[in-house]
């Protein structure tokens, strides 16, 4: 689609001629006044409201769309933009030069309609393709009096998170919540998305992964059973759904703008959203201009730990687990070059002899390594050892089966390389992982990997042990960080033991 500018409004174009432009190339795009007389069309203005589409994610037709664009109802915005005459994905906000190409464009004629390769899952954003959102009057929300139907109890440290959360909520703040790994941070939302939602505030939660969303929905939709929720991930039904809470992957957030009131932000520490700087572009185009974030994570990093210290951040912790036990502090082992010595098909003793412990205690037992090569070196050794040894790791098409597996304590020893770092809860184990210098074992890698341990009530303890071949600073900081978490639930009093 080309475009030229009569009576001062776009008007769209097929021929490619002197006057007729694609959107890229506008100096600007004038926005026409309201005309409150224009009977709009309500399905698109349901479709539109927070979100930015493209003409391929609508059924309606062109004319359609454009005269709601002339009467004041639906804004037009670059999806690729030039400054400095270098490419800026609107959507994703993208300015890698390696991640933009060009094609030749039937739509716009173009030889070469440079189009967004970082975003291209949610379609393909191009020179010629105009974002489109709502300009108009949004649909009020529904307020509903106490959406929120859940008896459960908080725990002393969840109940004043519990609090600020909410407190954060309606003053429009951001917040973070550092939860260490079993301490229930999800119950910990319940009461201020209660509130957001009775006051018609819409709110979203995202997550990196598509699991995590799987398994929130279920518990969300039985929390508040009377208010609609999407689900959001690739390939999902409810894209079109528009819902007071939804539930989202990250990526989800590229198609909406300026939605939310309150965005949560689960797991900010987790790839991908960590190290892809585009999915934080992503959370900013869809929050409001005036609303919260509420991060959650285990395990901030370190520039954030730093800003908690220096009054830089508003944060609150909850230093305990919900069943009231430390957490497990992980031991450091030397093991001398172990690298070496599986090569030779040879066990460190200190491996060995840790294994052989839990054999014969029968305990089950995860270990992890920095490298599927590794693994699959390691995999024969240890199986002399026991039969009931298994691997897996990412690209494993066996691993949910493998964990059920583990989980019917088929299996006694699992080695995994750090697919199952987080989101894993099995009962009674006791953790090690060999070679924990790799740089693969971030801080926040390690205080995950260690959250493994005791997360159920009836088995509170549990064994960390870090092999290594010489300490490393995150090593030494994932320890620090878990001893300071038992110190100050020890001094808040919420733990026993
Ligand atoms: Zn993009
Ligand atoms: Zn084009």
């Amino acid at each position: 689609m080309r475009f030229i500018v009569k009576n001062n409004r776009l008007h769209p174009v097929y021929e490619k001629t002197a006057q007729s432009f694609i959107l890229s190339n506008a100096p600007s795009i004038p926005q026409p006044q309201m005309n409150t007389q224009y009977p709009i069309n309500e399905d698109l203005q349901t479709l539109l409201q927070g979100k930015q589409l493209l003409h391929d994610d609508l059924t309606h037709p062109y004319e359609l769309i454009q005269e709601h664009y002339e009467n004041g109802y639906l804004q037009y915005r670059k999806s690729i933009a030039f400054e400095k005459n270098k490419p800026v994905c609107r959507r994703c906000g993208n300015t890698n030069p390696s991640l933009f190409a060009q094609f030749p464009c039937a739509r716009c004629q173009e030889e070469a309609c440079t189009y967004c390769r970082n975003c291209l899952m949610m379609g393909r954003v191009s020179s010629c393709t105009p974002l489109l959102s709502w300009a108009g009057p949004i649909i009020p929300p529904e307020t509903i009096d106490s959406p929120l139907q859940w008896d459960g109890q908080l725990s002393a440290g969840q109940k004043k998170a519990s609090n600020e959360v909410t407190q954060a909520i309606m003053e429009n703040k951001n917040f973070l919540v550092w939860a260490v790994c079993g301490a229930g941070k999800t119950e910990v939302l319940f009461a201020g998305i209660n509130e957001a939602i009775r006051q018609g505030k819409r709110v979203c939660i995202a997550t990196p992964r598509t699991d995590v969303v799987l398994e929130l929905a279920p518990r969300f939709k039985k929390a508040f059973p009377t208010i609609p929720i999407a689900a959001l991930y690739g390939g999902s039904e409810d894209r079109h759904l528009h819902a007071q809470l939804t539930i989202a992957t990250t990526h989800q957030l590229f198609r909406f703008y300026q939605a939310f009131d309150s965005l949560i932000v689960d797991e900010v520490d987790a790839f991908p959203y960590s190290n892809d700087e585009t999915l934080q572009y992503a959370v900013q185009q869809a929050r409001k201009p005036t609303s919260s974030i509420i991060y959650l994570t285990a395990t901030p990093s370190e520039q954030w730990q730093g800003e908690c210290r220096i009054g830089k951040r508003a944060y609150v912790t909850i230093p305990a687990r919900f069943h009231r036990s430390s957490l497990p502090v992980p031991g450091f082992t030397w093991c001398g070059n172990w690298e070496k010595a599986i090569n030779k098909n040879v066990l460190p003793s200190s491996v060995k002899r840790w294994l052989k412990e839990r054999i014969d205690a029968d305990k089950q037992t995860l270990l992890f390594l920095p490298k599927i090569s590794n693994m699959k070196k390691i995999l024969p050794i240890v199986q002399t050892l026991h039969p009931k040894v298994a691997a897996v790791h990412a690209e494993d098409p066996a691993r949910k089966e493998k964990v059920l597996s583990m989980r019917k304590k088929e299996i006694l020893i699992l080695l995994t390389t750090t697919i199952l770092e987080r989101g894993v809860t099995l009962p009674n184990i006791d953790v090690a992982v060999l070679g924990a210098e790799n740089r693969i074992f971030t801080e926040s890698a390690l205080v995950q990997i260690a959250g493994r341990v005791g997360r159920k009530a009836e088995a509170p303890t549990g064994t960390i042990t870090f092999f290594h071949y010489g300490k490393t600073r995150a090593m030494v900081r994932a320890r620090k960080q878990i001893v300071n978490m038992n110190i100050e639930a020890k001094k808040k009093g919420l733990i026993d033991d």
